[in-house]
């Protein structure tokens, strides 16, 4: 029993350390990727590429929210081949190089734009607060039951509110894109190059976000159709 408290308090406490690191952006961007460097000067991402990503984010933000322009800045990263695009609490928008790669102008605005709407809506911030209250429940429950703390049911939640905040996004993105003079077709171009990417697809239950087919299903109905969850939690953003 005492080598099993022990054990407990061990994960505890490696758990808050990981916690912990997640403030510093650099870090956990590092341990969510893996093996990646953010350009920095002297590297070639960091001259005309950033360039060009920093002035898709500014076509999205001039058409749609001027009173800002200046406020997001573009920030590329040296990958082994990952493909992401995400932003934080800070104004912040990453993107990797190998995406940014794979992108045309038009998806590249598109992402931006998906990435915006985050900012624009605060999901990163109620996203954290989504996190910390679901971390603060648990501690709650290990005085009871220990075992809890390990619960799937909070990643589950997690899960189901991401994708919600997904989908949100998208359907955003597609009106600051047409606001800038782009299209739904855009956006739906994005989507489709996404599917294509190893593991793009993405699932239902285990994961951040929505299944493709959904994704392109509530663009064109420019609605969030993910009302059925397997979860009892209900992180319902509308
Ligand atoms: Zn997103």
């Amino acid at each position: 029993m005492i080598q099993k408290v022990r054990t407990l308090i061990a994960v505890s406490l490696a758990t808050l350390f990981l916690f912990g690191c997640a403030s510093n952006p650099d870090h956990s961007m590092k341990r969510s990727h893996g093996d990646i460097e953010s350009c920095g000067s002297g590297d070639n991402c960091a001259g005309g590429p950033t360039r060009v990503v920093q002035r898709a984010i500014d076509t999205i933000v001039l058409a749609n929210f001027p009173e800002r322009a200046g406020l997001y800045k573009a920030r590329m990263w040296k990958d082994s081949g990952q493909n992401f695009a995400l932003t934080s609490t800070n104004p912040e928008i990453h993107i990797s190089t190998t995406l940014y790669m794979a992108l045309s102008w038009n998806e590249l605005v598109a992402v931006m734009a998906h990435e915006l709407a985050h900012q624009e809506e605060n999901h990163p911030q109620i996203s954290a607060g989504v996190n910390s209250t679901i971390w603060l429940a648990d501690k709650a429950s290990w005085l009871i039951t220990p075992w809890l703390i390990f619960s799937p049911a909070d990643e589950l939640a997690k899960a189901a509110f991401s994708r919600h905040v997904e989908m949100e996004a998208d359907i955003l993105a597609v009106q600051y894109l047409e606001n800038a003079g782009y299209t739904e077709a855009d956006y739906l171009s994005l989507l489709e190059r996404i599917a294509g990417m190893e593991g793009g697809t993405g699932c239902r239950v285990w994961c951040t976000h929505p299944h493709i087919d959904d994704r392109i299903q509530a663009v064109k109905e420019r609605r969030n159709v993910l009302y059925v969850e397997t979860n009892k939690k209900d992180f319902r953003t509308e």
